[in-house]
């Protein structure tokens, strides 16, 4: 089950699932059509801290060989997780 920040429990890495988790909306279908920018993770940058994971709303991130992957079905474009994400390792590219 993912975790929750409010109950401000560290969260190891290994916990992390490794299918996006659609808790935040129960989301069932496909809900991308209208994002006009997609969030990009530099997997050179990235240190696997988890913090974007935390924070993603529509909980479209995931763990992918230690680091972390987003499913762009879900992912609505909001644009949190490069917020959130101290490095700089998100980046925002326009939908073509
Ligand atoms: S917040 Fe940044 S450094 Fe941390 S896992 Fe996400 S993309 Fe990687
Ligand atoms: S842009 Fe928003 S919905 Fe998409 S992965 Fe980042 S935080 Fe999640």
């Amino acid at each position: 089950m993912k975790p929750y920040l409010r109950d401000k429990i560290p969260v190891g890495f290994e916990e992390i699932p490794d299918a996006p988790a659609y808790e935040a909306g129960y989301l069932v279908t496909k809900n991308a059509g209208w994002r006009n920018k997609r969030p990009v993770i530099n997997s050179q940058k990235c240190v696997g801290c988890l913090r974007c994971y935390m924070y993603c709303p529509d909980g479209v991130i995931y763990k992918k060989d230690g680091k972390v992957d987003i499913d762009y079905d879900f992912c609505k474009g909001c644009e949190i997780c490069r917020k959130v994400c101290k490095i700089g390792a998100i980046e925002m590219e326009a939908e073509k």
